[in-house]
């Protein structure tokens, strides 16, 4: 039995409990006009029992893929440590939203996305838990809020290396709030397009695949990364579209990874069939919260629950790492969140 129907088991118990006290208790006051104290205070010790059990309820992982099945993976109560020669990929839990840090195997850092601006404290105090000093490469993948509402935080608290970003227009006050961060620091903002091979460990390659053209939709602007380590590879899609992966797929580029981030947040817009079947993932990764659009949808995580692709969701697994020693692969689940200024 799955902890969260235990929760919900748990929980309807006490509120039928509390219903039922609470029926006897208008009985009683319809008859007598008054109902005896013993049944209020019942009553109370009911609700406070249901309070209390909540409050001190562990910390969920909720280690399913969304059909109950449980995932492999190993939950961590500190941060994972990289021991010399692994490299690390978090997909930070950030609710609606994307992030993901990726530290290689020569300690650099690369921290693509930052999620959206009501995430940038939780995002700052991720990365000081995780050891961060200096973000070497920091990307962001196209301008909408829920991928760059929290860069400019990270732009004000860490050293940053290099700053790239598509070239793409946008009047947003959360995009200028993140030229302003840069240009304050005197950091440039490097365009990020398809073809560029980053500077970043010696280790591992780190190369922008997309976007290949110019498109009029934002998310088809998405900087899409592949970073290859060893025998080991992940390909990170931002809110690429099908038309991006069109071209991505037709311009022969290696896509090949292990590890894919759903693009758009499993929307039915992107994983189109072409690109799915060409990056040919043992995982695929869905960064999503609560949200109104239905993402992650049912007909994404059918497709890949029918090529056998196992997936992981921020959603139900909070933070996810993924450790590469260059030829196989380890997965971390982090249930470490961050509420209203501290950690829980
Ligand atoms: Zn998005």
């Amino acid at each position: 039995m799955g902890a969260d129907l235990v929760t919900a088991l748990i929980g309807a118990v006490i509120a039928g409990a509390a219903g039922l006290l609470l029926g006897k208790l208008n009985a009683f006051k319809k008859k007598k006009g008054r109902s005896p104290l013993w049944l209020g205070a019942l009553l109370f010790a009911v609700v406070l029992i249901g309070l209390l059990y909540f409050e001190e309820r562990p910390d969920e992982t909720g280690q399913t893929d969304g059909g109950g099945k449980p995932v492999a993976g190993t939950t961590i109560s500190a941060p994972y440590v990289r021991a010399e020669g692994e490299m690390l990929v978090h997909y930070i839990n950030v609710g609606q939203g994307a992030s993901q840090l990726l530290v290689g195997p020569t300690g650099k850092t690369m921290l693509i996305d930052a999620g959206n601006n009501d995430k940038e404290e939780m995002i700052v105090a991720y990365l000081q838990r995780a050891g961060i000093k200096k973000i070497d490469i920091l990307v962001g993948t196209h301008p909408d809020a829920d991928h760059i509402g929290g860069l400019d935080a990270v732009i004000d608290h860490f050293d940053i290396g290099q700053f790239y970003m598509p070239k793409v227009q946008s009047n947003t006050k959360t995009y200028e709030d993140v030229l302003l961060a840069a240009k304050k620091k005197g950091i440039k903002v490097d365009s990020a397009k398809a073809d560029v091979n980053l500077k970043w460990d010696s280790g591992a390659t780190a190369r922008i695949v997309a976007p290949i053209g110019d498109y009029s939709d934002t998310n088809e602007m998405s900087a899409v990364i592949r970073v290859a380590y060893g025998e080991t590879s992940f390909l990170l899609t931002g809110d690429a579209e099908s038309k991006s992966e069109t071209d991505l797929v037709a311009s022969g580029t290696n896509l090949k990874a292990d590890v894919l981030l759903i693009g758009h947040h499993g929307s039915n817009s992107s994983t189109s069939d072409p690109f799915l079947e060409r990056v040919g993932p043992k995982y695929a990764v869905i960064q999503s919260g609560k949200n109104n659009y239905g993402h992650p949808t049912p007909e994404i995580l059918a497709k890949l629950a029918g090529k056998n692709i196992t997936v992981l969701r921020n959603d139900t697994s909070g933070n996810i790492v993924f450790v590469s020693n260059g030829k196989s692969l380890d997965i971390k689940l982090d249930p470490w969140e961050y509420i209203k200024g501290k950690a829980k």
